[in-house]
């Protein structure tokens, strides 16, 4: 059996390790005091907090559920849960997608709008390919209202970039791509979402994706507390770690792929450049804080408007009564891109829907990554340097990719069918 280190105990680490521990010996190293990644969540007062989002699981791959349900018993463990988003625009409750909804907006701009798709339909651009950017697809695809009143300013608050700098490559797959005569006929239809990934979704009963996580870390080897900081080769085929505190045939890299050329130190130029060129990539972190809030039955709120400077609320008492073991009320998480001063985010809380008090708050400094025009080529050549030495990324942050739970769980079975690792 190959000896095999996995640095990162998130859903990335934890899926690869199950997979491989049949024909591998594995340990898990994680720099963090418990393990889970973004994906843990803890209890405050008996509240669940989801420290960063509000983890729901779905996927559209059918061997991903299969592997994900191998380990759960989806009736007994899991809710499942249809998605009820709304936007919040002045004051009232817009449906989510908006543009399914645009004839719940006031006359004005409703008429504004579907002028502008009409225009569009006799000359239907709604192909990735008719757009270098994400500024300009969304104007291209939803006009210029719907991008003034929502996508423009929800997705520059989220993104916290100028959206004219983002490459369209980067989202390809990742968002539903409506079609204009789909979204007039949605108008006219009253048709509810259906085409996301998370339209419905799974939930665990109790304690949130920290049950998903406690689960897949049953009988692994996970060491905590343990940050990697120096990777070395010691003949062709050994790896040392932490200047030889571990010796290892290979290793799963599923920590920030911006830290590699401070961890790697391995004499080979080509390699080296590979790394310098992916350590300037940009990512932004997320604030947020658990809230006790009013009952309502909404799973998602969202808050394009500059007056908010969060961007949306997740309802997570609403996805299992046990989230709320320590309120008579109901729980949420509010979310704030980027780093935000507590008092700010408390005195921003009173403006906000649902009589908000705060519980608890958490900082994460790394929660989207975003790709430049060159990310995926320089990922893919790094990773083949890599490949060489018998060292592999993998997750969110390590392939650097808009990876969801589901994607990161795809991303670990093509790496385990890649056989490496049963040789
Ligand atoms: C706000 C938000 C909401 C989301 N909501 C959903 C959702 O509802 N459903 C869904 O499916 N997905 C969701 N996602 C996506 C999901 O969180 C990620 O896809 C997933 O958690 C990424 O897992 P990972 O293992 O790749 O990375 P991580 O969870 O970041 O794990 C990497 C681990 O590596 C460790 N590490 C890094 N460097 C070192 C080192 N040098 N030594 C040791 N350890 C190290 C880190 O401490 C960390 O624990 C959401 C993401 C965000 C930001």
């Amino acid at each position: 059996m190959k000896n095999v280190v996995v640095i990162g105990s998130g859903i990335s680490g934890l899926s690869i390790s199950r997979m491989l521990k049949e024909v591998c010996k594995i340990e898990i190293l994680e720099k963090d005091k418990s393990f889970g990644g973004l994906i843990k969540c803890e209890r405050i007062g008996g509240n669940l907090f989801h420290r960063v989002g509000g983890h729901v699981f779905n996927s559209r791959n059918q061997i991903v559920l299969d592997w994900f349900w191998s380990h759960f018993d989806k009736e007994k463990e899991f809710i499942k849960a249809k998605r009820n988003a709304k936007i919040l625009m002045n004051s009232n409750l817009i449906g989510y997608p908006i543009e399914n909804y645009i004839s719940q907006l006031p006359e004005p701009q409703l008429k504004a709008i579907v002028n502008e798709l009409l225009d569009k339909l006799s000359n239907d651009k709604t192909n990735v390919e008719n757009y270098s950017n994400f500024k300009d697809f969304l104007i291209g695809n939803f006009g210029e209202e719907l991008y003034k009143i929502y996508f423009g300013p929800y997705n520059t608050k989220l993104w916290n970039t100028d959206l004219a700098s983002v490459p369209l490559e980067w989202l390809d797959g990742k968002l539903p791509m409506p079609k204009l005569r789909e979204v007039l006929l949605s108008n006219i239809l009253k048709s509810e979402e259906s085409n996301m990934v998370h339209s419905s979704f799974y939930y665990p009963c109790r304690d949130g994706s920290q049950f998903i996580v406690n689960r897949l870390s049953e009988d692994l080897s996970i060491n905590c507390s343990y940050n990697v900081k120096s990777i070395e080769v010691i003949s062709s085929n050994l790896l040392s770690i932490n200047d030889g505190d571990k010796i290892v045939d290979s290793i799963v890299y599923c920590g920030d792929v911006r830290q590699l050329h401070k961890i790697i130190k391995i004499d080979d130029s080509a390699l080296n450049q590979a790394m310098t060129n992916v350590a300037n990539l940009i990512s932004n972190g997320t604030s947020n804080v658990l809230c006790e809030t009013d009952e309502n039955d909404i799973s998602w709120l969202y808050l394009p408007e500059d007056k908010f400077k969060a961007h949306r609320i997740i309802y997570t008492g609403n996805f299992s009564d046990t989230n709320n073991e320590g309120t008579s009320r109901k729980t949420c998480v509010v979310e704030f891109s980027g780093k935000q001063d507590q008092l700010d985010m408390i005195n921003e809380l009173k403006l906000l829907p649902g009589n908000l008090a705060p519980l608890s708050f958490n900082y994460e400094a790394n929660s989207y990554i975003i790709q430049n025009q060159n990310t995926r080529k320089d990922i893919a050549i790094l990773k083949s340097l890599l490949k060489s030495y018998g060292i592999f990324l993998l997750g969110r942050f390590a392939e650097w990719e808009y990876y969801n739970m589901d994607k990161c769980i795809e991303a670990a079975m093509e790496l385990k069918e890649s056989n490496f690792f049963s040789k």
